[in-house]
């Protein structure tokens, strides 16, 4: 079992040590934990820089790295909150540190925050999942360093109610294309499990989104829990496994370094 997203208390909304998560990791017979701490840069209305430092980050990784490895692997990578004009930013971050495994994610469209900002908010539901998938776009086609795109459906968390979510029918050609520059890119999705934790009843991407990338050939997923606490590492890793395999998927992959192993779903 592999968990490639989870949060230490290097992320500004995790409390829990790494080596709480490796402790934890171990007694769930996990092979490895890979930490995708937050860097959201410019965030906000203020444009204010969160997440960690990467000399302490990797410190830390590196001692709890040694410290347990006879028992578990641990990696060190990072998720990051994109905006288009933050790439050169970016680029210089990912550039200058010896990260695993990037993380792409939208958090935000332009200064608006979906969760702490209420994106959805006083818009019209198809009106916000169309800009938010337009926005997607705009990210991927002008930042690529990164290795999978995070949590694809997120904004669906953000409808007060599920039913308000629109049929994917009606915003799939925005997916469709997003999925068509991720692989072309030869970049890669994850399916985050933390869907299930925020009132839906599937992972992030739902099905729809999932079946669409194989269909126009995509192979590449890594699996995440989003765990902010240790007790969901690799949480509903299983079914996720069992749906892959559903699917019609061969593998899931891991990244050390950068680069990426697939690992035989069996
Ligand atoms: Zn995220
Ligand atoms: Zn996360």
């Amino acid at each position: 079992m592999y968990d490639f997203h989870t949060h230490s208390e290097f992320s500004v909304d995790g409390r829990y040590s790494m080596e709480d998560f490796a402790e934890k990791a171990i007694e769930k017979n996990m092979r490895c934990i890979c930490f995708t701490d937050h860097i959201d840069l410019e965030t906000g209305k203020d444009r204010i820089d969160i997440g960690f430092i990467p000399y302490d980050y990797f410190k830390k990784a590196k001692q709890v790295k040694y410290n347990y490895k006879n028992k578990i692997e641990v990696l060190a990578g990072v998720e990051i909150g994109i905006k288009p004009e933050l790439k050169k930013r970016y680029d210089e971050l990912i550039k200058n540190n010896p990260f695993d495994f990037v993380i792409l994610s939208i958090h935000a469209i332009d200064t608006l925050d979906i969760h702490y900002d209420n994106y959805t908010k006083g818009k019209s539901p198809l009106e916000a999942i169309n800009a938010y998938y337009d926005y997607m776009y705009q990210c991927i086609e002008s930042y690529d360093n990164y290795d999978v795109l995070g949590h694809i459906d997120y904004i669906d968390r953000y409808f007060d109610t599920p039913g308000l979510i629109p049929e994917f029918n009606t915003y799939s050609s925005k997916v469709e294309k997003v999925m068509k520059k991720i692989i072309s890119a030869k970049k890669g999705i994850e399916i985050n499990t933390a869907g299930l934790r925020y009132g839906l009843d599937y992972f992030h991407p739902k099905a729809d989104i999932l079946k669409l990338y194989k269909e126009l050939g995509g192979e590449i997923i890594t699996i995440g829990s989003d765990a902010h606490t240790p007790e969901h590492l690799n949480y509903e890793y299983e079914s996720v496994r069992k749906f892959l395999k559903y699917l019609g998927f061969k593998n899931i992959y891991i990244f050390r370094e950068r680069k990426k192993f697939p690992v035989f779903i069996d």
